[in-house]
């Protein structure tokens, strides 16, 4: 594995209760119970990362702080295989049925509509992450297109 590329990571949340919640300069966030996911990447120190995602304390940096007090941690996992964060929102929403939680939540840098994401399903038992990133592989990068960071 190249080292100097981001490792795609996802991480799973679930929300046991109504909350509106104040995130940044973007405003009120509405979450409501069901499960939540994260997509993002790191350059480095993965494991360092999820770390910080696990914590609930923490000073607010990224988006998905504000809102990690009012999640209940179920897991993550890596995508080693694929490449571009953006790329990884897009086919995790075709495949899953996902949808982008608020316009602009966890995407201040790019042109997608959220990088964090509300599954459909209450119980995530049909989301296999094996099975999103054989899906994935099966459906194609073409079918999904590059990142959109320019
Ligand atoms: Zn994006």
């Amino acid at each position: 594995m190249n080292k100097s590329k981001p490792t795609l990571y996802l991480v799973l949340f679930r929300c046991d209760r109504e909350a509106m919640v104040k995130v940044g300069a973007l405003g009120d966030v509405s979450i409501s119970p069901g499960y939540y996911v994260y997509a993002g990447s790191a350059k480095r120190n993965l494991t360092a990362r999820l770390k910080r995602h696990r914590k609930l304390q923490k000073p607010f940096r990224w988006h998905i702080d504000y809102l990690r007090p009012h999640l209940v941690w179920v897991r993550s996992f890596q995508l080693t295989e694929h490449e571009g964060e953006c790329a990884l929102v897009r086919a995790f929403c075709l495949v899953t049925g996902a949808t982008a939680v608020q316009k602009g939540l966890g995407s201040s840098d790019c042109r997608c509509e959220a990088h964090v994401l509300k599954l459909p399903q209450k119980e995530p038992a049909e989301w296999d992450p094996a099975g999103f990133s054989e899906r994935w592989n099966a459906a194609g990068t073409a079918a999904f297109g590059s990142n959109h960071h320019d």
